[in-house]
């Protein structure tokens, strides 16, 4: 069985300094509020208390949450409030598209709450989103950060029909951890979920996934999920520090120094990862657009 404390009431610790992050530095800070509010959107940055939104909407970048604000998963590590879901907006796939272009994103990511409620787990309004946003902004690399679509081969097909450049589903844990961390998800149907998808798209499409580290998991186990992703064809990988959003939510257990996060990066290329971000502050759309797919003007 998994060996985390149980998540209630449990107190956060010290930051250490290197987890630290400075108040917004610029006016764009104010601008990407408005142009949220005004555009009606929900930001991952906000609903997963993302601690890099300070510094990411300072430089003019947010990574958009479709399909509303209410997740119907629970996971343990995961701030976004989990309630019965809202019928999907029909025009929020155009307001993505009319954000990414008055935002001037060269690199856009789109994620989504998990909508187990829908036949498709929301993946038509994917397919819709990434469209909409390719209409308006043709030259813009496009980021999906989905759920797991409970491994769905339609929901899978249904985002890939859009041909998005990268296609992002996070592994989250190491295997051990899985199910204490991970509401419904498994580490075998999220592995299998980036294998349909390298299998189907081959080299025309960069799959992406990310370990959350700082949960209890050791090194040894670390290695076994970097490993795995590489089986399953992952070709770009993040690794970040976990960090309780909530005194509601899971414990962290360790804080991994700059150093080890490094170690990791290290293996990570010897394992064949086309680009790897990993370091304490690091998150699955952190500075997303350091990788360009060669693939793209
Ligand atoms: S790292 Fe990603 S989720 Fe966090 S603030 Fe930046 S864009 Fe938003």
């Amino acid at each position: 069985m998994p060996t985390l404390n149980p998540p209630a009431l449990t107190p956060r610790p010290r930051l250490p300094s290197w987890l630290r992050t400075p108040l917004p530095s610029s006016d764009t800070y104010g601008h990407t509020r408005a142009l949220l509010d005004a555009l009606r959107l929900h930001t991952v940055c906000e609903s997963a208390k993302c601690p890099n939104h300070w510094e990411c909407w300072s430089r003019g970048t947010a990574t958009f949450m479709i399909a509303g604000d209410r997740c119907t998963r629970a996971c343990g590590f995961c701030a976004v409030t989990t309630a019965k879901p809202l019928p999907l907006d029909a025009d929020e796939p155009l307001r993505v598209a009319e954000a990414t272009r008055r935002m001037r994103l060269r690199h856009v990511v789109i994620t989504a709450v998990a909508r187990d409620d829908l036949a498709d787990g929301g993946a038509d309004h994917f397919r819709r989103s990434i469209e909409a946003v390719r209409a308006l902004n043709p030259h813009t690399v496009i980021e999906v950060l989905v759920p797991d679509f409970l491994d769905k081969d339609e929901a899978i097909d249904a985002v890939l029909a859009a041909q998005p450049h990268i296609f992002n589903h996070n592994l989250e844990t190491v295997r051990r951890l899985t199910p204490a961390v991970r509401s419904r998800a498994t580490y075998d149907r999220s592995l299998s979920v980036l294998r349909k998808v390298k299998a189907r798209c081959g080299d025309t499409l960069h799959t992406k996934s990310g370990l959350m580290l700082g949960l209890g998991e050791a090194d040894e186990e670390v290695l076994e999920a970097l490993a795995d992703l590489r089986g399953v064809g992952c070709d770009l990988l993040t690794l970040g520090q976990y960090l309780q959003p909530t005194i509601h939510h899971l414990p962290v257990a360790e804080f991994i120094s700059p150093e080890r996060f490094q170690r990791y990066a290290e293996r990570a290329r010897q394992l064949g990862f086309v680009h790897v971000a990993s370091g304490p502050l690091v998150r699955s759309s952190y500075h997303a657009d350091e990788f360009h797919p060669p693939s793209v003007a």
